[in-house]
């Protein structure tokens, strides 16, 4: 904040007289037993851009340079330059803070927690909310103090279709209040999941990972036992922020190995696929944009800016008046403020695709106890917001075509792409989220032995999500298939239509349980002779390659049944008298047969090819006696003899039964029937049309009442509405009149049947 800005200098212009030669500084002297120094070198703003490559800069304030300095550093720059400089008090040193080892006092967020404290409150997370949250090591160091994430998500541990997001803190271990600051946001989430909507969507929505503390080693160089003594390099006395792979000056743009730390946080970016993160520093506030290397402006430049202010914006809606308004208004290009190599943002972006944002949040480094509650609550509104972002922009799954397995693509964006700022989706999953500004884009797909796909003008808008879930296909033929019918009765034939895609050049038919069993043919037609379910399969190939369509238990082949036997819920059936399609029935049988629909939506359909039954008047001898519903006390449809192959015949009920009843006398035996029994829409049956049949008076009071059908009717059942028959008169008339006095006061339903059908009607019959 600017009090202590101005408190700052106040104290570089009184100890102005304390500015010493570089070239005469005795380097033993100025370290003492020290492994990093802090200092101040006035009038070089001007050579900042070399000074990066020696020292650590941490910030520049007017035309003077604040930086750190290892003793290796601070002899190469005594080589390079000649300056005065100003030792500074270590910024780890101005304050020895209140330091709790007790969890409970650590929660109330006015200490600064023990290293065995921060340890244990981060297992005590895990424990305490199982469900959503896991602890990770990213790394044991040398010195045994551990690289720590907590894990917060829906399904923790199951890699689901969700973006990664990264929250880390204090890889300069004397920059403090982030530290605090995300162990209590973890706190935060925790204890809000399921109690605030906004939290709980986070939550389920995000694959979210926090890091409070990337450098322990720096942060308790003073013992585990207390941040006074804090310092910004890790053990070695390496700025890990500047140890990174450069994108401009490569895998080693500071001369140093690769650090423990370094090293384990590649492998951690390597292994997960964060789409979003911010690392939290102190020493000035401003959220702190890529590039860090280059002086060239990122892809999402727009985006950055829109991100940042919307941080630094919240911020200062919520703080002091002066809190986070210096810079842009709260916000800088990295390279513009000065320019950094080695820094873990520009890493993370350029070589992981993660959008990573480095975000100063306290003028001083390490604050004072008391004033970590204040800076929580500048900053969570806003570090949620941050969160939140990475769920907008364009997201989906990307897929092969032909087998629908994710694959690794790589989603760029042409004519607006540029310095690795492609994404790829991630695997198991094979899920991409591309953040960006609101805008129109064209995204391109890209994968290993896939034909590129381009999704034309995706508009996007700000703070929304947008999802185009993607197929990509490999060239190859693509088998597609399909058939006149899925099922049919032994000895019933199927044919098959090839509609494969990917022009293929050859194919072959495998057809379990078919005669035949394979084919090269387009449109074969197989035959079924056996009743079971099959599958059926088509390879098909062009130049490219060829794939295999494997479609199960396609093809069912009902059995043939005879009356009798089984009582069968299908969609088609032959139905056949007691011997079959190639013998007469037999004397004095009695058999009843129910079929019941397999479709709720459809009726049953009785469509006879042959008829041939004892022909007597009244069906007295042999009958075939058809019944709408369950059983023989059902409505009677139809009651047939003789050797006229009857008109198709239908249920009434969709997804009921219709019962087949047959009969036969002692002598004159026929050949019976062949008959499909099998669902049917029913659509077009005008026989079961309300309106076709009169019935008059209704309700009837005392008398009679009158059935008028347009079509003769040949017999009129009245049934109960339990389905029970109460009253049957044959007839050949198209009016018929019916006494009350045999029927019972009550509501009956009237089936009259004609030689179009059933026709139906209800009556009410009231007492006198
Ligand atoms: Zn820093």
């Amino acid at each position: 904040m600017k009090t202590l800005f101005t408190i700052a200098f106040s104290f570089i212009i009184l100890c102005a007289t304390s500015q010493v030669s570089l070239k005469k500084a005795d380097a033993d002297q100025v370290f003492g037993s020290k492994g990093e120094i802090y200092f101040a070198l006035p009038g070089s703003a001007i050579d900042a851009g070399i000074l990066t490559k020696v020292i650590s800069i941490d910030n520049l304030r007017g035309d003077t340079v604040f930086a750190y300095a290892s003793k290796k550093q601070f002899l190469r720059l005594q080589q390079g330059i000649e300056r005065n400089f100003i030792l500074l008090r270590h910024p780890g040193t101005l304050i020895d803070p209140p330091m709790t080892s007790d969890l409970r006092e650590v929660l109330e967020w006015n200490y600064y927690p023990t290293y065995e404290a921060y340890v244990q409150i981060m297992q005590d997370f895990a424990t305490a909310h199982p469900d959503i949250c896991s602890l990770h090591t990213i790394a044991v160091l040398p010195s045994g103090r551990k690289l720590l994430a907590l894990r917060i998500s829906d399904n923790v541990n199951v890699e689901e279709d969700e973006p990664e997001f990264l929250y880390t803190s204090s890889i300069h271990g004397d920059e403090l209040t982030g530290f605090v600051n995300t162990l209590h946001l973890i706190d935060y989430l925790l204890l809000n999941y399921n109690q605030i909507p906004r939290i709980t969507d986070m939550i389920n929505n995000i694959d979210i990972w926090i890091n409070p503390l990337a450098n322990p080693d720096g942060t308790y160089a003073g013992g585990n036992n207390s941040v006074n003594g804090a310092q910004r390099y890790n053990a070695n006395y390496v700025d890990l922020n500047r140890n990174y792979h450069d994108p401009a000056d490569g895998p080693h743009p500071d001369g140093e190995d690769w650090q423990p730390e370094t090293i384990a946080f590649m492998n951690f970016a390597e292994e997960r696929d964060f789409v979003m993160s911010a690392n939290f520093h102190g020493g000035t506030e401003v959220i702190n944009y890529p590039w860090d290397t280059w002086s060239r402006f990122a892809a999402d430049d727009e985006w950055w800016q829109f991100v940042s202010h919307e941080y630094a914006d919240t911020c200062q809606a919520h703080s002091p008046g002066n809190y986070m308004n210096e810079f842009d208004d709260g916000i800088t290009n990295g390279y513009a403020w000065y320019r950094i190599t080695g820094g873990r943002q520009d890493y993370m972006n350029y070589f992981q695709q993660c959008r990573e944002v480095t975000m100063e949040i306290s003028d001083v480094k390490l604050i004072p106890a008391s004033q970590l509650l204040n800076h929580w609550n500048y900053n969570y509104r806003s570090m949620l917001n941050y969160m939140e972002q990475v769920t907008y922009g364009v997201r989906g799954i990307v897929t092969d075509t032909i087998t629908n397995q994710p694959l690794e693509a790589q989603v760029y964006i042409s004519n607006f792409d540029k310095d690795s700022s492609m994404v790829f989706s991630s695997m198991p999953v094979g899920n991409y989220h591309r953040l960006l500004k609101a805008g129109t884009y064209n995204l391109t797909f890209f994968a290993e032995g896939y034909l590129p796909k381009t999704i034309h003008n995706v508009v996007v808008t700000d703070k929304e999500s947008i999802r185009r879930d993607v197929k990509l296909w490999n060239g190859s033929a693509i088998p597609a298939f399909s058939a006149n019918t899925l099922t049919t009765h032994a000895g019933g034939s199927v044919q098959f239509t090839d509609i494969s895609g990917g022009n293929p050049t050859s194919r072959l038919w495998t057809f379990e349980g078919g005669n035949i069993a394979t084919s090269t043919a387009p449109n074969p037609t197989v035959i079924y002779n056996v009743p079971g379910t099959y599958n059926v399969s088509l390879y098909v190939s062009n130049s490219i390659g060829g794939n295999t369509l494997v479609r199960e238990d396609y093809i069912t082949v009902n059995p043939d049944y005879y009356i009798g036997t089984l009582n069968p819920t299908t969609c088609y059936a032959n139905f056949f008298d007691s011997q079959g399609p190639d013998a007469d029935y037999t004397s004095g049988e009695n058999l009843v047969t129910t079929f019941t629909s397999a479709d709720p939506e459809k009726v049953m359909r009785i469509s006879f090819s042959s008829f041939d039954l004892e022909n007597t008047s009244g069906c007295t001898s042999d009958v075939l006696n058809i019944y709408d519903g369950p059983g023989i006390g059902s409505p009677l449809l139809a009651s047939l003899c003789g050797s006229e192959v009857p008109e198709d015949i239908f249920s009434s009920i969709a997804g009921g039964s219709v019962t087949f009843s047959f009969t036969s006398d002692a002598i004159n035996n026929f050949g019976g029937w062949n008959a499909i029994v099998r669902c049917d829409s029913g659509v077009g049956i005008h026989e079961n049309k309300p309106g076709n049949v009169r019935i008059y008076p209704n309700p009837v009071r005392y008398g009679s009442f009158v059935v008028e059908s347009r079509e003769a009717i040949q017999q009129i059942d009245i049934c109960d509405l339990s389905g029970r028959l109460v009253y049957r008169e044959n007839s050949d008339s198209k009016v018929l009149q019916i006494f009350t006095h045999e029927i019972k006061p009550g509501t009956y339903f009237i089936n009259a049947r004609t030689d179009k059908g059933v026709v139906r009607g209800k009556v009410q019959i009231i007492a006198e």
